[in-house]
């Protein structure tokens, strides 16, 4: 299943370089490039020894070849126009990060997540850090501790040097690595993160201990507290339709299938992707084409741009109007989605796909009548949820 409901931001590595010296983290300087000749400009300016870092939203760069140590600028350049344009599991790399180069040492893990299962913050952090790390996890997990942390207690000095302790960091780094478990926290809470990871927290040959990897993913549903956040969006990645349903303050997410799907109540629309991806099994794996849940008070403009946006779905071959009456009974409803037509073709939009309805709930009987009497041809109404989810299925099913 999407993770549609659990909203976040997983940000770029830059973008968490940036936020981890924002809040006070060891990081090296750095910037990033979209072209050879940005990247010649910063290596130059970085002293022409630097690390060149493929920015892409997964991980194992390294092992990829999306990582490479150059000795001077002239050898960067050469990095970044290999890098750029190179595919890691399926992500185009655009943009490269260029850092001073750190010798490393050691290589330390150190994380904070949200631990849903747990229902509490969780801290992982492991000496035996670096590339390998999912490797150690799984067949020596005795060297990742794994240590609580009280939402309300949260990490002062004192829990941050259990954190060490736990971890087994060695004794000549453990006051930085405290400091940077305490601030690593703050930046956590501050930010509304669900995830800030370290990998490598590496120590250099010197003793100094240096965050060289970030990533870091934000809790969206905190957007409102972050006005900030908006601006770390890759507007280029974001699908055009989830755009326009953004702008017209709909709840849509575009999935790959066929049937469009508009329900009222995320629960609602939720089983409903279940019900229909269950029932397009039948009709040679038909699925549903997006989340859209319209809200409790559906009105005609609500429920207008929402079959707008699911209908210029180009993948949509039917469309799923799902409604349980509740408060906004279902004859409201179903003037609404009578008028939502109309004003379609007012505005001059060519509605031609099926739409299949149920209605259930309030007032349900009173709003099937209202829908046989407007007798649109393009809609059908099918009162149970199985039976509309398989028809809606059926209909998409038809010339696939
Ligand atoms: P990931 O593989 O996607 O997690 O990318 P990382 O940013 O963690 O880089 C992978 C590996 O490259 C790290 O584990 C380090 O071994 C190495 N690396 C990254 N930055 C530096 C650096 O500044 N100096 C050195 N020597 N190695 C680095
Ligand atoms: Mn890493």
């Amino acid at each position: 299943m999407p993770s549609f409901w659990e909203l976040k931001l997983d940000l770029y590595e830059y973008q968490g370089r940036e936020l981890f010296e924002r809040h006070g983290l060891p990081v090296l300087s750095g910037g990033v490039a979209t072209t050879p000749e940005e990247a010649r400009a910063i290596a130059e300016r970085l002293g022409g020894r630097v690390v060149v870092k493929a920015q892409v939203k997964v991980g194992g760069r390294g092992k990829a070849g999306g990582v490479k140590l150059a000795e001077n600028a002239e050898e960067a350049v050469a990095h970044a126009t290999n890098i750029l344009g190179m595919d890691i599991k399926g992500h185009t790399v655009h943009k490269v990060m260029l850092t001073v180069t750190a010798d490393i040492a050691e290589e330390y893990y150190f994380s904070y997540l949200l631990d849903r299962a747990n229902r509490t913050f969780l801290c992982i952090a492991s000496v035996a850090g670096g590339m390998e790390i999912e490797q150690v996890a799984e067949e020596a997990p005795d060297k990742v501790a794994k240590i609580a942390i009280d939402a309300n207690e949260g990490v002062d000095d004192a829990k941050a040097r259990e954190i060490v302790a736990a971890a087994g960091f060695p004794a000549d780094v453990a006051d930085q690595v405290a400091a940077i478990a305490v601030k690593l926290w703050q930046a956590f809470i501050a930010e509304d993160a669900t995830l800030v990871e370290v990998n490598p927290l590496a120590r250099t040959p010197e003793g100094r201990v240096l965050c060289l990897d970030a990533k870091v993913t934000l809790d969206a549903n905190a957007d409102f507290r972050h006005p900030d956040h908006e601006a770390l969006v890759d507007q280029a990645a974001v699908d055009p339709l989830e755009q326009r349903a953004k702008e017209k303050d709909l709840n849509y997410v575009k999935l790959d299938g066929e049937v469009g799907i508009i329900g009222n109540g995320a629960g609602l629309v939720m089983s409903t992707l279940d019900v229909v991806a269950y029932a397009g099994e039948e009709f040679g794996g038909v699925k549903p084409a997006n989340f859209l849940d319209i809200g409790g008070g559906a009105s005609a403009a609500v429920m207008a741009n929402g079959l707008e946006i699911v209908l210029s779905d180009p993948a949509v071959r039917s469309v799923f109007v799902n409604v349980f009456g509740g408060i906004t009974a279902c004859d409201e409803v179903a003037n609404g989605i009578v008028q939502a037509l109309s004003l379609l073709e007012q505005r001059g939009e060519q509605v031609s796909k099926p739409l299949v309805v149920r209605l259930d709930g309030n007032n349900a009987e009173v709003g099937r009548a209202i829908l046989d009497s407007a007798a649109n041809p393009l809609v059908q109404r099918v009162d149970t949820m199985d039976g509309a989810a398989k028809r809606a299925a059926e209909l998409a099913a038809v010339g696939v």
